[in-house]
């Protein structure tokens, strides 16, 4: 998932062109199948070489500078829109939105205000969700059936409300692609200090694990807790796991079972997002991610 384009004063939200053009050079020379992030929802356009590109925010750089040249390689992509920002400063307006649908963007849903949403209540979080379709059928004649949490953050409360007007909903933590996590599928984030070749090749390469899934299950957090458990039910063999959060990685203690590792931090995650990734690497590369957010 990208957000700007060539917007170097934002490096944690920009790829610059020259990385876009590196990224889709390597998949295009590694013969990648690309599709549309709807696509995914069907297991028989899934291949280990299937990769589908996303967008979030509908910045002005993504029409102006990332548009053209997904377009030169060919690689069709999905953008997620807020609705209240379109026509303000630095990003787009609704006819540039109507060409790129013209052009063969698919746009979904990301709210209307791009709030975190395990904090509003479910009135408010219904009126994010039927506000920001109507304004989207009212301008692009569209409904959208797909939606992307504003800074990937989700809770299960909020999963189940976002399950009654979509068909499948994505975060913003890495990981390979599982209609498992149909309502928190992970994606991984590209920026301009995580976009070398090695990271596209292990995240393109990236195979899901089978039934994998980290507890506590509710990815919202409150109050916060410093045990967790992996259950694999391939087994556990080979598997690291990586946790971070704002105040950095986590020492732990691990007791490793022959389908589960338990998981103690040495401190209790701070207040914001706290990411897993827990991989294992042979002939192919297998990632799970997982993003909690913490009251
Ligand atoms: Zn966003």
């Amino acid at each position: 998932m990208y957000h700007r384009f060539g917007e170097t004063k934002y490096p944690s939200t920009n790829i610059t062109v020259e990385q876009l053009e590196s990224h889709l050079t390597y998949l295009k020379d590694e013969k990648f199948k690309f599709i549309l992030a709807k696509d995914l929802l069907f297991p028989e356009n899934l291949t280990s070489k299937t990769i589908s590109i996303t967008i979030d925010d509908a910045y002005l750089s993504f029409y102006e500078v990332g548009l053209p040249i997904f377009e030169t390689y060919n690689t069709p992509v999905t953008l997620f829109l807020n609705t209240e920002n379109i026509g303000v400063n630095n990003y787009m307006t609704w006819s540039q939105l109507n060409d790129a649908l013209n052009r063969g963007v698919d746009i979904q849903n990301h709210t209307h205000s791009h709030s975190s949403l395990p904090k509003l209540s479910a009135e408010e979080i219904k009126e994010e969700i039927e506000k920001s379709q109507s304004i989207i059928k009212k301008n692009l004649n569209i409904t959208p059936h797909l939606f992307a949490y504003p800074f990937g953050e989700a809770s299960a409360s909020v999963q189940e409300i976002i399950a009654q007007y979509f068909d499948a909903a994505f975060g913003q933590h890495s990981g390979a692609f599982s209609i498992d996590q149909r309502y928190y599928i992970p994606r991984f984030p590209l920026n301009e200090n995580y976009s070398s070749i090695e990271r596209i090749r292990d995240a393109s390469k990236a195979l899901p694990f089978d039934n994998i899934s980290l507890l506590p299950q509710d990815s919202f957090l409150n109050p916060p807790t410093r045990k967790f458990v992996l259950e694999v039910p391939g087994g556990v063999k080979g598997i690291n796991c990586y946790i971070r959060d704002f105040k950095g990685s986590f020492e732990k203690e691990i007791k490793t079972f022959d389908k589960q590792i338990l998981i103690e931090l040495s401190r209790l995650p701070v207040s914001g997002r706290l990411r897993f990734n827990c991989t294992k690497v042979d002939n192919a590369i297998q990632w799970f991610g997982y993003q909690y957010l913490i009251n």
